[in-house]
């Protein structure tokens, strides 16, 4: 079993040497590589990712990823950006599938910023479509504006598109997890105003017909937004795009206490996959010792039920993170009152101690 193990930049090395440390801890054969990408790989390589990279995570079984981005590269040709490296990577392996899941540990209640008794027992799934949608539709650019509100002042575009097989296949993935939890989907679009999502209502629709045993509904992405501060448990399973599934992700992710709880997995239909912490490089705190690595010792998790077909293992490290929460330990964005604030790395020998 073969891992691309990429950190990346800011905070990224620090929170995947802790899933690393987890992954050895077990004892399987796994063999892990490690190669730059991002900002750590232009300034190495002169590109976010190099051939290498991407060559060593084609061959990989899975990708354990970390973060990338600085606000130092923002001034360079958006194509030489860190950001564009994981894009890349869901490009070029075809990782269509984002599985997000927004669990609130029971220890994390009150560090959620919703009403303990709205988010207590919350256990939703964010299926975001990943490789389509206005993150990657031509044509894009700037401009001079033809027509519009001020001809002939320079203007930006982007365009959102989907296709009929790309909404079918991420519904496809999105009904057969339902099957596996509670049966229930709720597919977010903008079909009131965007023609690309008529269609996604449409063919989600039609694709529904082959899982009647599955509950479906519709809801537009301003009111699920809503929805989810103000109920949330009432959502299982959430299918919707791209664009939208980032936003939304990102707000279900404080509904469970901090991003830094927040495991990713991006499938594709080989069953390869690229697991990463839902959040960013936080150059905030980089190299001060204090992010939190257990979304990415999560994602590790996921990697080893999804990609590697290592259940027990999977199930081994979600009971450690579980137990060290139980025993308080806490980084610093999610520490409360009356528990032990840890660093990165005190967290992650806790977590494998806890394996232990
Ligand atoms: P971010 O997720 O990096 O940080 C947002 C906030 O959350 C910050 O205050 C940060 O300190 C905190 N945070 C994030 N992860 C944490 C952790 N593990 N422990 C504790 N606190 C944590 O988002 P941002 O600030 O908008 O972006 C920073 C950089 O990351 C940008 O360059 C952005 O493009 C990039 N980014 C990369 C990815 C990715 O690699 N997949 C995703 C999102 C953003």
């Amino acid at each position: 079993m073969k891992i691309a193990v990429l950190p990346g930049d800011g905070i990224g090395p620090e929170i995947v040497a802790e899933a690393v440390k987890v992954l050895e801890a077990l004892d399987l054969k796994l063999e892990m590589e490690t190669a730059p990408v991002g900002g750590a790989a232009y300034e190495v390589a002169g590109h976010p990712l190099p051939e290498s990279t991407l060559g060593l995570a084609r061959e990989a079984d899975a990708i354990l990823f970390g973060a990338v981005g600085d606000w130092k590269y923002d001034k360079l040709d958006r194509p030489l950006r860190p950001e564009q490296a994981i894009l890349g990577l869901r490009k070029h392996l075809g990782l269509f599938a984002n599985f997000r899941p927004a669990i609130c540990y029971e220890q994390l209640t009150h560090a959620s910023s919703l009403k303990p008794e709205l988010v207590a027992g919350l256990d939703i799934l964010i299926i975001r479509e990943l490789t389509g949608d206005i993150y990657f539709g031509q044509p894009r650019g700037r401009r001079t504006a033809p027509d519009g509100h001020f001809p002939g002042a320079e203007e930006a575009f982007d365009t959102m598109r989907y296709s009929r097989p790309e909404i079918e296949r991420i519904a496809r993935v999105a009904f057969e997890a339902a099957r596996k939890r509670s049966k229930r989907v709720t597919s977010v679009d903008k079909a009131n105003v965007l023609e690309t999502f008529q269609l996604w209502k449409d063919v989600v629709t039609e694709v529904h017909k082959d899982y009647p045993d599955v509950q479906l509904d519709h809801m537009y992405v301003d009111n699920a937004a809503m929805q989810l501060v103000k109920a949330p448990k009432a959502f299982d399973v959430i299918v919707t795009g791209n664009m939208f599934g980032d936003i939304l992700s990102d707000e279900a992710s404080m509904l469970t206490g901090s991003i830094g709880m927040l495991p990713s997995a991006s499938l594709n239909d080989k069953k390869q996959g690229l697991y990463e912490p839902s959040h960013g490089s936080a150059p905030d705190i980089a190299g001060k010792g204090v992010a939190n690595p257990l979304a990415t010792i999560l994602s590790a998790a996921m990697m080893l039920r999804f990609s590697l077909g290592q259940e027990e293992a999977a199930r081994r490290i979600e009971a450690a993170v579980q137990k060290v929460l139980a025993q308080g330990l806490r980084t610093p964005d999610i520490h409360s009152e009356g528990t032990t604030r840890v660093g990165t790395v005190q967290m992650g020998d806790a977590v494998v101690n806890a394996l232990r």
